[in-house]
């Protein structure tokens, strides 16, 4: 079961990474030390190359990828026909170091599982792979377990057939109860057009490879295509008060047109930017530090102010900027078994 866990509370810094990508010894474009130079020519601070069935020997360090930190790791898939729709399930493994064998004989969820047990045997993390593009259900994501996390939005597939954004998915795993995690990939193939748009933000004392998987493993984290979230603080009223879920979310965040609440069906709260924005169970907070009195930066927000009920079953908070690129952090609490 993943662990919830505020990434903003924590001490450290924050390391923008990719958890998905591939190079020409898969059906990438580029072979591994270009695309590791591209992501580090980008700034980005860590990478983890996922061929399928591969796993690819790490480029030797150069003077330009010496600025990002590169982890082992594979894509995998079941045999055709595993899932409801009849389609395969492919499962990213980070920090592994040798390809588990292939398990055509088992089907269904079964498999999937088979391979992220094989993934965490080797010490390594498994997460489930751009769930709308292979067309996963609600069933069969809730019958896998172990993984570290799923795709919320995978670049590849979004630029290809637009069936990269499994956030319905996510949800619906959420208000079934079932405890989830997040990351955003671009699943790289060809650079240019299906990379840097993208990723995943981890909080952590180094960019280590042991310390990213650390923080990925503690729940550490948040994904983004685009916003900057700064800053989410919980505030529950906790054990003791008449309703101990009740309470505020604070949000501080890079220029949005909205950040919402989004919680359990027809519960939670959002705030639309604009002078006839929208508020619901939200109130805007003005930029920190400076013009107290007026709004800076145009018409967008930079934080918000929500208010639990104490009803809701779980909440997470998702930004969105004027270009429609989101971000979106894990599950802040869930209530499960009530
Ligand atoms: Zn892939």
């Amino acid at each position: 079961m993943p662990r919830l866990a505020n990434p903003f509370a924590v001490p450290g810094q924050w390391f923008r990474g990719n958890l998905h990508v591939h190079t020409t010894n898969s059906d990438g474009a580029m072979p591994p030390e270009k695309l590791v130079a591209h992501y580090a020519y980008a700034g980005w601070d860590f990478i983890a190359l996922t061929d399928h069935w591969k796993v690819t020997e790490l480029p030797a360090p150069s003077p330009v990828t010496a600025g990002i930190t590169v982890i082992p790791g594979i894509e995998v898939g079941t045999a055709p026909g595993s899932t409801e729709a009849g389609t395969n399930y492919h499962i990213v493994g980070i920090n592994v170091q040798e390809a588990p064998p292939r398990r055509e004989a088992q089907n269904g969820a079964a498999a999937a599982q088979w391979y992220v047990d094989a993934i965490r045997e080797q010490g390594g993390e498994a997460t489930i792979a751009h769930p709308y593009w292979s067309g996963l259900t609600l069933r069969d994501v809730a019958t896998v377990c172990g993984h570290l996390a799923i795709e919320v939005y995978n670049t590849d597939t979004e630029v290809h057939i637009g069936r990269g954004n499994s956030q319905m998915l996510w949800d619906d795993l959420l208000s079934h109860g079932i405890p989830t995690l997040a990351v955003a990939v671009d699943d790289c193939h060809r650079p240019g057009q299906d990379s840097l748009r993208a990723w995943t933000v981890v909080r952590a004392p180094d960019r280590s490879p042991a310390a990213i998987m650390a923080a990925l493993r503690a729940g550490h984290f948040y994904a983004s295509t685009g916003p900057e979230i700064y800053d989410v603080q919980l505030a529950l009223n906790g054990e003791g008060s008449e309703r101990p879920y009740a309470g505020t979310v604070t949000v501080r965040c890079g220029p949005a047109r909205s950040i919402s609440l989004v919680a359990d069906p027809t519960r939670g709260g959002r705030l639309n930017a604009g002078t006839f924005g929208m508020a619901r169970n939200a109130r805007r907070l003005k930029p920190a530090g400076q013009n107290p009195q007026g709004i800076v930066d145009g018409e967008l927000l930079t934080g918000a102010e929500f208010t639990l009920a104490g009803i809701e079953r779980y909440a997470r908070i998702q930004v969105e900027d004027d270009r429609g690129r989101c971000a979106w952090t894990n599950p802040l609490f869930m209530r499960t078994g009530e």
